[in-house]
């Protein structure tokens, strides 16, 4: 059977990878990209580059928007020139970026409006995940468009995760984030302590990270930090962003994330320095700066 056509919006660090993963693995796929030089090693790879999101899903049966945010989300779907004004009969729209709930259902009805299933397909893994097929999408939607969408998230993921009505993956990408951001940011406090005590920084550090404190992501940070490296896997801006918005889904529910604001003014406080655009591990480095 002929592989389904893919839209691919957005290509930052995890949609590039994505459409390279595609296009290795022999699906016909087109591109969309903001700035459209970042498009341009990727015509000679073999996709198509479109103008304009709405091109693209006009030739795909599977649209797969990656983009930073909640307005860039909306940038790509909405308007005469957005996804939904160019999709096909039968095409299945995926949201695969980190974005708010609300927003989420908001795209969903506009999809329903127009005849068109939806999927929230977040996502964990970074960068090399997106590029070798190993990420893990966390679903919201219908069981029948995921069984249109399966062959498509396969070849990107490890596995795919159903776990309810739309909004289901949404949810709980943001609060598998803000956990991560939450854990992250403590790093990076244990880190001045260490510091400000006169502790040995790498004997410390080996005791937290092989330790009960040493979580996946406690282990990224501190790699990071010990090779001096934050080119960003996961940009420091887009981890404010998801504990923001994971506060706000809380905050709309009656409840206070309270380690989750406490975490955000300290990524708040990165940004403010400039490290916006690093790693998230940048954290790190930043609140050793007076
Ligand atoms: P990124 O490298 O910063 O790329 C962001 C993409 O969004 C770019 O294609 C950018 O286009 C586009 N964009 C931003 N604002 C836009 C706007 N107003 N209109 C249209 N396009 C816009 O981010 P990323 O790391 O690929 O992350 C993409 C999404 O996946 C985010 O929601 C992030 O939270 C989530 N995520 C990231 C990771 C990770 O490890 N990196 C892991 C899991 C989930 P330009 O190139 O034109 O700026």
């Amino acid at each position: 059977m002929a592989k389904p056509r893919v839209a691919i919006l957005g290509l930052g660090i995890m949609g590039s990878g994505m459409a390279s993963r595609l296009l290795s693995t022999g699906f016909p796929v087109a591109v969309y990209n903001r700035n459209p030089e970042k498009a341009v090693p990727f015509a000679s790879a073999g996709a198509f580059v479109a103008g304009s999101p709405r091109e693209a899903a006009s030739r795909s049966d599977i649209v797969i928007s990656m983009v930073a945010d909640d307005i860039a989300s909306r940038k790509v779907w909405l308007g005469d020139n957005g996804a939904l004004a160019g999709a096909t009969r039968g095409s299945v729209l995926i949201e695969s970026s980190t974005l708010t709930v609300g927003w989420i259902k908001e795209l969903s009805a506009a999809a329903a409006h127009r005849g068109f299933e939806f999927l929230d397909a977040p996502v964990t893994g970074t960068k090399p995940h997106a590029a070798s097929g190993e990420l893990l999408f966390l679903v919201g939607g219908s069981a029948s468009a995921l069984a249109t969408a399966k062959p498509v998230l396969s070849a990107l993921g490890r596995e795919t995760v159903h776990l309810g009505p739309t909004g289901s993956g949404a949810l709980l990408k943001l609060i598998n984030n803000f956990m991560c951001g939450v854990q992250a940011a403590s790093f990076a406090e244990a880190v001045s302590l260490i510091e400000a005590g006169g502790l040995d920084r790498a004997k410390a550090e080996a005791i937290l990270t092989s330790g009960a404190p040493g979580s996946g992501i406690v282990k990224r940070a501190a790699a990071s930090a010990a090779a001096n490296d934050f080119t960003p896997n996961f940009p420091l801006r887009l981890m404010a962003k998801d504990l923001g918005y994971a506060i706000d889904e809380a905050s709309d529910r009656g409840l206070t994330l309270q380690t989750a604001s406490s975490a955000l003014a300290v990524f708040r406080q990165a940004i403010t320095k400039g490290h916006g655009d690093e790693d998230f591990s940048a954290v790190v480095k930043a609140l050793q700066q007076t």
